[in-house]
């Protein structure tokens, strides 16, 4: 699908089967509505000639305090009952990228990976250092309790009594890709990563070229799925690879991705990916992807596969 020439921003909810707590149409029109709203943080930025690295992070933090994701509030919770976020925003002008793992006190990471790309001197902060940095720059801090959901709670609880299955892979993860009027990409993706994995586990969500890319000559690419395989196959920075390299478009790209490194891996997952032109591409193996763009003056949602 072809966006707006000027600009574009395509986000996701994250790719998955059911959520373990099952959906209903009410839920479905939150979802929709939620999605309508991250858009329209990042379009306001991009219509004002604001960038596409600040659209990405708008959009994214509509999503991190919105409890229906699994990033911010609403995050998944690990084996030890703890929520551990991971995120990262990369700017396709600059090639800066930022980046954390392991947070469990701050409302926003993907701010935080913001700063850590601005003002901290590296592209990656993990854990109790990302969180020392976090205060430096100001951030409030808040309880772990605060991004646990009832719904989560329950599940961790059945997995806990063996009433459950870790292996129901749910949705939720945020991510944003955005073009901006002076031709510039950026791409963010934050998340809770999956429920009961061990304390410490990463995914790829915060790993530039994995989880998250982007690149002026290339594209913006953002994913959600099973992050073990979606670093393994260096999704992301695969995608800009067949661009720069192979001279395949960015829907061929990304079709060959999926196909070819990540579902042999056995891995669920989704990924939105742009382009200079403005071309929008999603590909997903699982039952569902949330997703939201804007495209010839309109903003769309949908959440299963069309
Ligand atoms: N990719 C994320 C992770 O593995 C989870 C997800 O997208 O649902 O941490």
């Amino acid at each position: 699908m072809a966006a707006h020439p000027g600009y574009a921003i395509a986000i996701h909810g994250g790719a998955g089967d059911l959520p373990y707590w099952g959906m209903t149409p009410e839920k479905e029109k939150q979802f929709h509505a939620a999605l309508v709203r991250a858009v329209e943080k990042g379009l306001a930025i991009l219509k004002r000639d604001g960038s596409a690295l600040d659209a990405v992070e708008a959009a994214l933090i509509e999503l991190e305090n919105e409890p229906l994701f699994n990033a911010g509030v609403g995050s998944a919770i690990n084996s030890a009952g703890k929520v551990q976020m991971d995120a990262s925003i990369m700017c396709s002008r600059t090639m800066k990228a930022g980046a954390v793992a392991g947070i469990g006190r701050y409302r926003n990471p993907v701010q935080l990976a913001r700063l850590v790309m601005d003002r901290s001197g590296h592209v990656f902060l993990a854990g109790e250092g990302a969180e020392m940095f976090a205060r430096e720059m100001g951030l409030e801090a808040v309880s772990n309790e605060h991004f646990k959901i009832a719904e989560r709670i329950a599940w961790w609880e059945d997995e806990n009594r063996g009433k459950a299955s870790s292996q129901v892979q749910d949705t939720g993860t945020a991510g944003a890709v955005a073009l901006d009027r002076q031709g510039n990409l950026a791409a963010a993706t934050s998340t809770g990563g999956l429920m009961m994995t061990r304390p410490g586990r990463i995914g790829d969500s915060p790993v530039i070229g994995a989880g998250t890319y982007a690149n002026n000559d290339t594209c913006a690419v953002s994913c959600s799925g099973a992050g073990e395989n979606i670093i393994r196959a260096v999704t992301a920075h695969e995608i800009s690879a067949l661009l720069k390299y192979g001279k395949m478009s960015l829907a061929d790209a990304c079709e060959k991705t999926m196909q070819e490194k990540v579902t042999p891996f056995g891995g669920q997952a989704g990924l939105v990916a742009l382009d200079h032109e403005g071309n929008i591409k999603y590909v997903f193996n699982t039952k569902r992807m949330y997703r939201g763009w804007y495209h010839a003056g309109e903003i769309i949602t949908r959440l299963y596969p069309e």
